[in-house]
């Protein structure tokens, strides 16, 4: 975890929000009103245990900002996701919807519990608690929460369903739905193939052949999976990946299908055969073109960052490089390809589900991906423009547009 204690994660994202008011040339009250959630609750989640104990957990909700459409958001179930890591990830969601130009606004959710401790049963009563704990601050047109670390398609059902009990039948409600159940083609991978389609786009500029660049990717869960998969697809050799346990390295390529096949039988990649180990930290530092953290936040922080070696640093998890990383690596002239670009692919994804469920239709997959690779390869260009324009960084570019949109709306809405 990040060394950098003292800063909580949210004043982090901050750090970068604030760099880029100045270069907006924000007013002090316009800033103050984007910097902070707009509202947020927290609630007592109670579970009676299958041990017939009952425990309590707290859960959140945060509506960071609404100016440019109803609230949207996953909902995160982990040991560390209190009210301001709650707070971090709500805020990169209003400027990551505003950059990728979707019309909504940004929200996160969290439950602090660790889910691998938990049975089905116990977390179908915790996701339906949760849900009926924060239902009055939803709504298909208010806020649309979504799968997030340690949640996934059936949360989204239960929470639907939770919902619709009181409400009727509402599918618009929650995206990262069951396809059955409401949900769009091309969801589960849709923040992998965003993320692929990005690491292409800078390849082509950087005059990087994809066919064999060597990637790393930290974290094996949804994202990183199906990046590492669909990059190997590509022809990409994926030489190191990661789970919460440690790291596997093969210096001629990972097959990522046995790698998937094996963790589907295993918790841990410690027992693959075929492969070398390496602990997470050292997965971090190998040499490679693509790192691409996609798990948790503050993996790349001042006390490793001198460390990395990496051509790209490519950001599918939220926030998992604290601000003095991003300067170290920065001054070492590594690209950063920031979260809420890279990790985009989901919630557009999301808002064609969001759309398809609002009429009642479902689109074929080639229609979601083709979608989704235009979204993203007009905000990457966006973004790229950006910096070679005014001489920022991507991260730069990619806040000054999100938080420049986010102000204009909010002007023009006379917000105040
Ligand atoms: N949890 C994802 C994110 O961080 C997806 C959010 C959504 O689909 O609303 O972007």
């Amino acid at each position: 975890m990040a060394q950098a204690a003292k800063m909580s994660a949210f004043d982090e994202v901050n750090v970068f929000f604030d760099r880029s008011a100045d270069r907006l040339g924000l007013d002090d009250g316009i800033r103050e009103m984007l910097r902070r959630p707009w509202r947020e609750l927290g609630v007592a989640v109670p579970v009676r245990m299958d041990d017939g104990s009952v425990q309590v957990f707290s859960g959140y909700r945060v509506q960071h900002n609404g100016a440019r459409g109803p609230y949207k958001g996953g909902i995160r179930f982990h040991p560390q996701a209190d009210q301001e890591e709650v707070r971090a990830l709500a805020s990169l969601m209003s400027w990551k919807t505003s950059l990728v130009n979707i019309p909504f606004g940004g929200a996160k959710g969290g439950v602090q519990c660790d889910p691998r401790t938990l049975s089905k049963e116990e977390l179908r009563r915790l996701t339906r608690r949760y849900t009926t704990n924060i239902e009055h601050m939803l709504g298909v047109n208010r806020d649309i929460p979504a799968p997030d670390m340690g949640t996934n398609s059936q949360t989204m059902a239960w929470m639907m369903d939770a919902y619709s009990s009181i409400h009727g039948y509402t599918p618009g409600i929650v995206t990262g739905k069951p396809i059955e159940f409401g949900g769009s083609a091309g969801r589960e991978a849709a923040t992998g193939r965003g993320t692929v389609f990005i690491i292409v786009n800078l390849a082509k500029d950087m005059g990087i052949d994809p066919v064999g660049a060597r990637i790393v990717v930290q974290g094996f869960g949804n994202v990183g999976m199906w990046t590492a998969r669909l990059l190997q697809e590509m022809g990409c050799s994926v030489i190191g990946i990661s789970d919460i346990g440690g790291a596997i390295y093969s210096e001629s390529g990972i097959d990522v299908d046995a790698a998937i096949e094996h963790k589907k039988r295993s918790e841990l990649f410690s027992d693959m055969p075929g492969v070398d180990y390496l602990t997470n930290e050292e997965l971090l530092e190998l040499e490679c073109d693509f790192l691409v953290p996609a798990a948790i936040d503050g993996v790349i922080h001042s006390g490793n960052a001198s460390r990395i070696k990496a051509r790209v640093i490519v950001e599918a998890a939220n926030h998992p490089l604290t601000p003095e990383a991003d300067e170290i690596v920065n001054d070492r002239g590594i690209p950063v390809l920031p979260d809420i670009l890279v990790n985009a692919g989901g919630v557009i994804v999301s808002y064609f589900e969001w759309t398809q469920n609002l009429y009642q239709h479902q689109w074929e997959e080639e229609r979601v991906n083709d979608e989704l690779s235009k979204i993203m390869t007009k905000a990457y260009e966006d973004v790229r423009d950006t910096a070679r324009r005014d001489g920022i960084t991507y991260r730069e570019a990619a806040f000054d547009i999100g938080v420049g949109r986010v102000a204009h709306v909010a002007d023009i809405r006379g917000f105040i």
